[in-house]
């Protein structure tokens, strides 16, 4: 890594409770690079200049965070195929002095689910998700990434939200993109068997806007899925959501966000330094934080 080029930024407005400085200072730290990662508040008219700030040498790359993901895709000299899917930006790294527009959340995804699976190989989904069903719930931002990264993979997904259309919106503009991806109301989708469900709506997250609740379907709903099944809650607090609670009560395999925040991290911390991610240093880091405080 170039030592003069040694700053990342995260884009966010407003900013003040980022976990992720704590995770990508540990990175530097323990990668022995002299890096260093802050949050800036950028307020979304300073957006333009920031993006045009990373073009200078003291500048490795960035994150990018609400409210900035899509807007800052035009400001970009390229974008990934990932941030053309995903529809959004969430890192920004340096390529023969451009700025190329990526987004780390759904491999990120992948990567944590990977270490699920490994951790228990006598389930049904065994870890490969080629001809396997996954039931998305949620049709925001992170519902994009996670399908995105699932139907690439290989599985059939269908996607459950609140509001029907906006599912159906977003199944039909990945499936323009060749995903097999189809919107679905969740008994129909579970009554055609369901080997993964993955929460992406904000249900279950503390301080949101249903904590405690279990997100479009209930527990009965929930013993309904394929036996052997594995449940992720992409929500990361509290560590065990009520969906994450009454999937583990059924005997399915269980995952928080965690894994999801540590790796797009990690992905991160790769494409702009070029050097292997500590990845266990920056959980390390997460869980402290999480446990203290902050947000992502
Ligand atoms: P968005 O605001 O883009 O989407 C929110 C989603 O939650 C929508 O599908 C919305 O449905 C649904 N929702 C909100 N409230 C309710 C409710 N009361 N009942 C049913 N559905 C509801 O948010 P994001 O996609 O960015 O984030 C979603 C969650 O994922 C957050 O909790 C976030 O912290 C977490 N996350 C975790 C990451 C990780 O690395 N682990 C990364 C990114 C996000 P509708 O369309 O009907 O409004």
């Amino acid at each position: 890594m170039n030592q003069q080029a040694r700053k990342v930024v995260l884009l966010a407005h407003p900013a003040g409770h980022s976990l992720s400085p704590d995770m990508q200072n540990a990175a530097f730290r323990a990668a022995g690079l002299a890096g260093r990662y802050e949050a800036l508040d950028v307020p979304p008219e300073a957006l333009e200049g920031a993006v045009n700030d990373l073009r200078g040498e003291g500048y490795l790359g960035a994150n990018v965070t609400v409210p900035h993901k899509e807007a800052v895709k035009g400001l970009v000299d390229a974008l990934t195929e990932a941030a053309v899917a995903i529809g959004a930006v969430n890192t920004i790294y340096k390529e023969d002095g451009r700025l190329i527009g990526h987004n780390t959340d759904g491999a990120g995804f992948l990567m944590g689910l990977r270490e699920l699976f490994e951790a228990d190989a006598t389930r049904a989904v065994a870890g490969a998700l080629e001809g396997q069903t996954a039931l998305i719930l949620g049709a925001g931002g992170a519902a994009r990434a996670v399908i995105y990264a699932l139907a690439g993979a290989g599985a059939r997904v269908l996607v459950a939200n609140r509001d029907a259309q906006r599912a159906a919106r977003l199944a039909a503009e990945l499936s323009s993109h060749g995903l097999p991806v189809a919107a679905a109301q969740v008994p129909e989708a579970l009554s055609g068997g369901v080997e993964l469900l993955v929460n992406c709506t904000s249900v279950g997250m503390r301080g949101g806007p249903a904590e405690g609740e279990l997100p479009l379907l209930g527990a009965a709903e929930l013993g309904k899925l394929r036996e052997g099944a594995a449940v992720v809650d992409i929500v990361y607090r509290p560590a065990v959501t009520p969906l994450l609670a009454a999937a583990a009560a059924l005997g399915f395999l269980t995952q928080n966000g965690l894994p999801m925040l540590v790796m797009q991290g990690a992905l991160a911390f790769e494409a702009w330094t070029g050097v292997d991610a500590p990845v266990r240093v920056m959980r390390e880091a997460l869980a402290s934080r999480i446990a203290g405080g902050g947000t992502s």
